[in-house]
């Protein structure tokens, strides 16, 4: 038994869950956040031994050669004579100072540009089409198809570069998924030091080579972020960024981009290929527990609220991003947080704040002349954002695993300020919704969006979704339905008018109504049917003004929010209409009249 799975087991034991679920729980710091129900859980860090999400990885710097770790024939790298495989932290810490990849800041991170590209470039994301799993992707403007030859000139340039251009790389082996049963085995190439620590905070690491010795990957991601192609139009490309991928030769290529999230987003979309089709869910959601285990999940597009309410002081962080959800329970694909620091505060998200200490890696944020990161200056981008390990977190929990989840909240942020900050929807709602997959788009993570748009997005994360939508909502209804798991919509977004008129709902109120889901005391509250969309919305809330929880009383012209209410209905039963096809399960019925 390998040592991370030893851990595991060692986590899944009741003695340890005791020790880590002790009664005597202290008062949270009202002041900072809020709601006086709520109770701090006890830090891990501090009472645990070392598990699978625990781990900073290799401890001794390790030098290696390409053919012993099998990269010469597996990939064509055959050149570069220095290979650092999955270097500790305090190296990848040198290796980025003496590249000169970017800048120390005063509370001892390190901090880089991600060049041209701030944020992901889907319009530039292929599959390879061939047979067999030409027959399984969902072939459309998300994942879009190129020739094995067009692949083939990509992969080659990169390859090139590698044997040309690069004597220094880094190759991080470790896993996707903290669930010995579902994990991947991932390697990733690339020629910047940052990368590597970037890879290194966001998928687990492997405690030790003897671990790893025998790593064979599943997949291997070459980044050749310094290609460009130039010869794009030629080849049939948007553009002079490509990142491919060959599901039948389990690589994908990146050129073009230097913006880290290719990787993670990449890793992410093979994994809502590969799960799936074992019958395994995976989900863009964050995912947190309770002390008693209680587990919940929050489904979310970009900028909805994933990362800064699943960090929550009197719960344990199981991840941020990327889920998997099997036989077992819930388990985290990654071994890290990739959060957003724009206007970030130690006020609002002291758990975040505190989180960005040496090795975490800032990514776009502007560094003042005294070293401090500004958060508040986004004229690099909006989508400044930091990479940690998620022990940076206090009360993360260590096996990056929880049981069946108890909620489910689907996060929105309707800039039109029309849903309520919290409905509850039935069983065929949370269907309707997670097909729907409704937020509006605000300065966000790809490129090219700086105002709000309303965005529907079948799952929460259409851009990853690599099969058909309703392969996962199958899967997803079989699991709700086998669980009794309850379903939320919550608004992040506006309130007492749309984006222009009224403001973004504060994220105290919004707390308040996650707590009110976690703990169950909103099925105590009284509800009322939403006429329009047919949910039910509690009329009342601790720590919520009964205002808010309405917003047609937020809105001062109620003509015009019966007038923008009606417009959105009208936008998702357009959006839905998608959804209705001979031989699918009509959810239509569930959605707004
Ligand atoms: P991504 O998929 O891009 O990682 P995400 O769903 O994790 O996105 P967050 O990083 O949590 O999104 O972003 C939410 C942003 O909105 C944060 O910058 C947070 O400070 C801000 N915010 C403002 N008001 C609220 C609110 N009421 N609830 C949640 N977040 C809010
Ligand atoms: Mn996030």
């Amino acid at each position: 038994m390998s040592q991370v799975t030893r851990g595991m087991f060692m986590l899944g034991s009741p003695a340890l869950r005791r020790l880590r679920a002790p009664s005597s729980i202290s008062l949270r710091n009202l002041a900072a956040v809020g709601s006086q129900r709520k109770t701090t859980v006890p830090s891990i860090s501090k009472m645990s031994p070392m598990a699978v999400a625990s781990s900073s990885g290799f401890q001794k710097a390790m030098k290696t050669t390409l053919s012993s770790l099998g990269i010469d024939k597996a990939t064509g790298i055959t050149k570069p004579t220095t290979i650092y495989r999955n270097l500790p932290y305090p190296e990848v810490f040198k290796h980025e100072e003496q590249n000169k990849e970017g800048e120390v800041t005063k509370n001892g991170t390190f901090c880089v540009s991600t060049g041209q590209f701030t944020g992901r470039s889907p319009k530039d994301k292929y599959f390879v089409k061939q047979a067999p799993s030409d027959k399984k992707l969902d072939w459309g403007k998300i994942n879009k198809g190129v020739a094995p030859e067009v692949y083939k000139n990509i992969y080659d340039k990169a390859v090139k570069h590698y044997n040309t251009n690069v004597d220094k790389m880094y190759v991080f082996d470790g896993y996707c998924g903290t669930s010995p049963k579902s994990r991947k085995n991932v390697r990733i190439i690339t020629e910047l030091a940052w990368q590597h620590h970037f890879a290194k905070n966001m998928f687990i690491r492997p405690e030790t080579e003897e671990e790893v010795a025998n790593f064979v990957p599943d997949f291997t991601i070459i980044n050749a972020c310094k290609i460009v192609n130039e010869d794009y139009k030629e080849l049939g490309l948007n553009s002079e960024v490509a990142v491919v991928f060959n599901v039948e030769e389990s690589k994908a290529v990146i050129t073009g981009t230097w913006y880290g999230g290719e990787m993670k987003k990449g890793i992410f979309s093979m994994m809502n290929y590969w799960l799936p089709l074992d019958g395994v869910m995976s989900m863009h959601c964050s995912a947190n527990k309770g002390k008693d285990g209680d587990t919940a999940l929050f489904f979310g597009l970009s900028g909805t609220g994933k990362t800064t309410l699943s960090a929550d002081p009197a719960r344990y962080l199981i991840g941020d991003d990327e889920h998997g959800w099997d036989e077992d329970g819930i388990f985290n694909f990654e071994g890290g947080c990739y959060a957003k620091t724009v206007n970030l505060s130690r006020e609002n998200e002291p758990e975040i704040y505190d989180a960005i200490k040496r090795d975490a890696l800032l990514e776009n944020v502007i560094i003042k002349k005294n070293g401090e990161p500004d958060y508040a200056d986004v004229s690099r981008t909006e989508n400044t954002r930091v990479s940690y390990p998620i022990y940076h977190i206090d009360n993360y929990e260590p096996s990056g695993m929880g049981d069946h989840p108890k909620s489910i909240v689907f996060l929105t942020c309707d800039a039109f300020g029309v849903l309520p900050p919290v409905s509850r929807l039935s069983p065929g709602q949370a269907m309707y919704h997670f097909l729907s997959g409704y937020t509006a788009k605000v300065a966000g993570t790809e490129r090219g969006v700086t105002e709000p748009t309303p965005n529907f997005s079948a799952g929460f994360g259409a851009a990853f979704l690599t099969l058909h939508p309703t392969v996962y909502a199958d899967l997803l209804q079989e699991k709700l339905d086998k669980h009794g798991t309850q379903c939320f919509l919550i608004n992040t977004g506006w309130t007492g008018g749309g984006y222009g008129v009224g403001k973004r709902m504060s994220i105290k109120a919004t707390r308040a109504c996650v707590d009110a889901v976690l703990d169950g005391s909103i099925n105590k509250t009284k509800f009322t049917k939403e006429p329009v969309f047919g949910f039910e919305v509690p009329q009342e809330l601790p720590n919520v003004p009964s205002k808010v929880l309405n917003p047609r009383e937020a809105w001062s012209d109620k003509g015009s929010y019966d007038a923008t209410r009606t417009k959105l209905a009208d936008m998702f039963k357009n959006n839905f209409t998608k959804f209705v096809k001979p031989g699918m399960t009509d959810y239509t019925a569930y959605g707004p009249e």
